[in-house]
């Protein structure tokens, strides 16, 4: 572990605040680290491993496909891809088309090139406005840093791409559309911002008003998609249909994956947007096992009772640390506790991991969940029982 401390201050640029842990191996929602301590998962690699670590099928399948062939570039046929693509359009309900990437910045950069050129091409002016929320988070490239509604991640990186206008909440968009604007970019449930769903009749009044004024809602699902919240869509909860929908964390179990779909199904020709990696055959298969194990879990109730079975052991936690927790926020298995202050929060999530529950940040002052959607009851009790444990010693 120290060496590889070591190395990692050595040779890796600092970008992240690393927790003092090295985690060597996975189980469904269990991690051991390397001095063989178990913790239970309940972040997933930040709502990644959708179907737990070290997933037999996901990776039965990876490793049939990878030994015959891995990547061949996009410039020939990919059978996963194209199967991929069927699964997620299916899956979604949408009439839509996929474009694949390798990250959800990458998809939203992606879905923004869609609505500029949406914009240049649809009208009597051109439209390359893009309004987004406050508190929202879409990405680290220059453009969706942009595209971010947070003023503290826009101190150093400029100048940034023009057309990016912040609403302070849902019930502000409207007002901010103008004869330039192309497209409007929410997250249904913020995600970084704190475990902030969206008022569900707010969002569907603004998705009629959008359809009306010929405006593209794009909804961020980097985060909420693939059953997430418990459909495979946060829109298909908010029963909206939006025009471009991006995916990544948990598509691919842990493979890199991006998607952007679309119902703008003549929008980009040949040469106007592409990726070298963006669904190879390793990324597009994890995804087909993924989204099918999912839907079978969906189909067989199995889900559901997952989540309510976390729902209810959250609540019961909830009820029994009122003295730190002001309220229960979240969708499905995307869920979290408000804290007091700030200052305990970043205490909970190092006492947590003391105790053998790996839990995340959130916004300033949310404790997040996002357990593996395949998590067990036994796995979830554990966790709780180490949450427990840390409230009571803080
Ligand atoms: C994580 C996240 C992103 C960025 O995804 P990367 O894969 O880190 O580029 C974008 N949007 C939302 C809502 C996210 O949660």
């Amino acid at each position: 572990m120290s060496n590889i401390m070591d190395l990692d201050k050595k040779y890796v640029l600092p970008t992240y605040a690393r927790a003092d842990v090295e985690f060597v191996r996975g189980s469904n929602a269990k991690l051991f680290d390397s001095e063989g301590k178990k913790y239970i998962d309940f972040a997933s690699g930040i709502a990644v491993c959708s179907v737990g670590h070290a997933n037999k099928r996901v990776n039965d399948a990876i490793c049939k496909q990878i030994s015959n062939i891995t990547h061949t570039s996009n410039l020939y046929y990919i059978a996963p891809q194209a199967r991929a693509a069927q699964k997620i359009v299916e899956a979604s309900g949408y009439d839509m088309k996929c474009f694949f990437g390798n990250s959800g910045a990458e998809a939203n950069e992606g879905a923004i090139k869609i609505a500029r050129k949406f914009g240049e091409k649809d009208g009597e002016v051109k439209r390359y406005k893009v309004i987004t929320l406050q508190h929202s988070f879409h990405g680290r490239t220059i453009t969706t840093v942009k595209a971010t509604g947070q003023e503290k991640m826009h101190s150093y990186f400029g100048p940034y791409p023009d057309g990016f206008v912040y609403a302070d909440d849902i019930n502000h968009v409207a007002s901010l559309v103008d004869e330039h604007t192309c497209a409007v970019m929410i997250e249904l449930v913020q995600g970084e911002g704190g475990v902030q769903p969206l008022d569900r009749e707010s969002v569907q009044k603004l998705a009629a008003f959008l359809k009306e004024k010929n405006v593209l809602l794009i909804v961020d699902e980097v985060q909420t998609g693939i059953y997430r919240t418990g459909k495979f869509l946060a829109s298909n909860y908010y029963d909206i249909e939006p025009d471009v929908v991006t995916l990544a964390k948990g598509l691919g179990g842990g493979v890199p994956i991006g998607v952007v779909m679309t119902t703008l199904k003549e929008v980009f020709s040949a040469g106007d947007h592409g990726s070298t990696f963006g669904g190879n055959f390793l990324s597009t298969t994890a995804a087909c096992e993924v989204v099918d194990i999912l839907n079978e879990m969906n189909e067989s109730g199995e889900l559901q009772e997952s989540i309510d079975y976390f729902d209810s052991e959250l609540e019961k936690f909830y009820a029994a640390h009122k003295d730190v927790f002001t309220s229960k926020v979240g969708i499905g298995m995307m869920c979290g506790l408000r804290v007091r202050d700030a200052d305990t929060l970043t205490k909970i999530v190092s006492k947590a991991r003391e105790e053998g529950a790996i839990v995340l940040k959130a916004g300033r002052d949310t404790l997040r969940l996002l357990p593996a959607l395949t998590i067990t009851k036994e796995e979830t009790d554990e966790g709780f029982k180490a949450l427990n444990r840390a409230l009571n010693s803080l």
